[in-house]
Parts: structure tokens; C-alpha cells; sequence
């Protein structure tokens, strides 16, 4: 597969199929937890980075075979998936061939062009990022492209919201000592409160981030921030939910593919996979080849791509 991975677990989502529609890692920010790792340098310009018309064909392929139940069918990149010029159409197309909702997942940066929110408001849910209202930290924690400027992507994403017949749910990922004090948190509450999301997802640094420097706000300081944000704002829990253990072979390269955008631990292999002997065997093949190795995290195990 070249642009579809999964269905993964997602904390937010269920069981999610995943269309990657860029080359990796096409981003215009350099996140310091960006799960995807360091970039070869910002891309900002906007492209049409890979071929819609065989996107949709593979992901009408791929879903006319599949057997699990997914929930949604998630539009990323291993980047930012606004770059592409297609999206509007690779939005479209993915309505018409899936009946499950169609969610993009944006780092929000290109919310202030036209075309951009154009595409965004045809989605079933937007889920766009906002870590700060502080263009300093802003530079700090997200280090965007110098061209992109924090006012503008608040300003695009109050018109994105007002425009869009699905739902918006903002993602705000707080990482220790950088956006979690006081001050941070009544300045992002204030943006909030003028974009208007459906809901505040609150997040910390869970996955191998880019830099080691980039560290998890505690679970109490999640729950302080979200008494802060209102009743609007939740905490994202860990995926519990189970697939059924299905009969379908675990190929390895099934496994890289959804490795290579995103780590995952063991229980997330059970989940996405099925039975725990066979994908065990296919690990342990893929980490004895190098292809994959094991990084711990917090105290926490996971399989990278190398
Ligand atoms: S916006 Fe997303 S892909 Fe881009 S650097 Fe940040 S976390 Fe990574």
C-alpha cells in the first residue's frame, strides 16, 4: 500500500483507516514532539504532491476488501496534509467512495487561505491543532515556518468553524515547562473561546518525540488545564477498545507501513493486527532484519521504523 495504513487505534477516533496523501515528512512546522521525527526542512509551499486519482483507487481497493469494522476514514500526512493542492478533491472523492465520516487532521497553519478552509469545511470533522496563543511560544514549540504567523491561523480557523457543516474538535498538546503555566492557559482559554471548537482535546507528549527535551505534562496537570477550558475540554484517554481477533494474515510489510507513521507499543499491535503469537513472530522477524527497532519512552516500549 502506498497511501492507505491501518485501520490504527486512535484515541479520538476508533478504529481509523488512514490515507497518507503526502511523501514523508512534507511539514511546515518542526514540532519538537513530532512523532514523525525531524524533518529535511520546512515545506510551505502548497502542491500537488502525489496523484489524487490513484489515492482514491487504492483506498476504494482497499476498502472494497477489508472485513473490520472501521469507524472513520482519516485524511494525514506524514506532514501536513493542507500542503497538498488536491485536498479539496481527495475530500470529495473520499465521501463519495466510503460511507464512514471523512476527518482531516491539520496542523492549522494554512487555515487562513480561502481554498484551504474551502476544502476543511467539507469534511465530516476537522481536527486541527492549536498548542498556544503565544506567538513566542508558538516559535518555541511548534517551530513553524517563518512565513507563518499564529493571528492568522486563529483568524482562519474562527472563519473555519463558522463555515464548516461538520464538527471542528481542536487538539491542544501541552509539553512541561513550555505552553502548561497559568499565564499560557488563560491566553489559549481567550483564543478558545473565539474560535468555538465543538470540543478541546488535550493531549501531552505519549509517543517518541523529536526531540528529548520534550517532555509530558503530568496526568494532574491535564486535568487542571481542562477545569480551566470549561466543559468543552476532555482528556484524551488511552484506546481501549478491542478488535475482534479476525483470521486475516499479518504481513510484515502491513506492519511496517503503519510503524513507519506512527510508533506503536505492543498493545496497539494486538489491537490493529489480531492475535498476539502471530503478530509476536512477524515483530520479532522485522526487529532480528533491523528494520524495526524498540525505544522506550517514559517508561513506556515502542516499535520505530530505524
Ligand atoms: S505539524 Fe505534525 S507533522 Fe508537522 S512537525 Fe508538527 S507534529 Fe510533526
Amino acid at each position: 500500500m502506498k497511501y492507505i495504513f491501518g485501520p490504527v487505534p486512535s484515541r479520538r477516533l476508533g478504529l481509523s483507516l488512514g490515507v497518507d496523501i503526502l511523501p514523508k515528512k512534507n511539514c511546515n512546522m518542526d514540532c519538537i514532539y513530532c512523532e514523525i521525527g525531524r524533518g529535511k526542512g520546512h515545506v510551505n509551499k502548497r502542491d500537488f504532491y502525489t496523484d489524487e486519482e490513484e489515492i482514491l483507487k487504492e483506498l476504494e481497493d482497499f476498502l472494497r476488501n477489508e472485513k473490520r469494522a472501521i469507524d472513520c476514514v482519516t485524511i494525514t500526512a506524514s506532514g501536513e496534509p493542507t500542503l497538498h493542492k488536491g485536498l479539496k478533491s481527495i475530500i470529495e472523492g473520499a465521501k463519495s467512495i466510503s460511507k464512514k465520516p471523512v476527518v482531516v487532521l491539520t496542523n492549522a497553519s494554512l487555515s487562513w487561505i480561502d481554498e484551504v478552509r474551502e476544502a476543511l469545511s467539507l469534511c465530516d470533522l476537522v481536527l486541527p491543532s492549536l498548542d498556544t496563543a503565544n506567538e513566542k511560544t508558538f516559535r518555541k514549540i511548534n517551530r513553524p515556518h517563518p512565513e507563518i504567523k499564529l493571528e492568522r491561523i486563529i483568524d482562519g480557523l474562527i472563519e473555519l468553524r463558522r463555515k464548516m457543516k461538520g464538527e471542528m474538535w481542536l487538539e491542544c498538546l501541552f509539553v512541561r515547562g513550555i505552553n502548561d503555566t497559568h499565564e499560557e492557559i488563560q491566553a489559549l482559554k481567550e483564543a478558545i473561546s473565539r474560535i468555538n471548537p465543538h470540543k478541546i482535546q488535550l493531549n501531552t507528549v505519549v509517543r517518541p518525540p523529536s526531540e528529548d527535551f520534550s517532555h509530558p505534562v503530568s496526568k494532574r496537570r491535564l486535568f487542571e488545564i481542562k477545569e480551566i477550558l470549561g466543559n468543552r475540554a476532555e482528556v484524551i484517554v488511552d484506546f481501549e477498545k478491542k478488535m475482534e481477533e479476525g483470521s486475516e494474515i499479518i504481513l510484515e510489510s502491513e506492519i511496517v507501513d503503519t510503524i513507519k507513521r506512527r510508533p506503536l507499543t505492543m498493545k496497539d499491535i494486538r489491537t490493529i493486527f489480531g492475535r498476539f503469537k502471530r503478530s509476536q513472530g512477524v515483530l520479532e522477524n522485522l526487529l532480528a532484519k533491523g528494520i524495526i527497532k524498540k525505544n522506550k519512552v517514559n517508561g513506556k516500549s515502542f516499535f520505530v521504523a530505524t
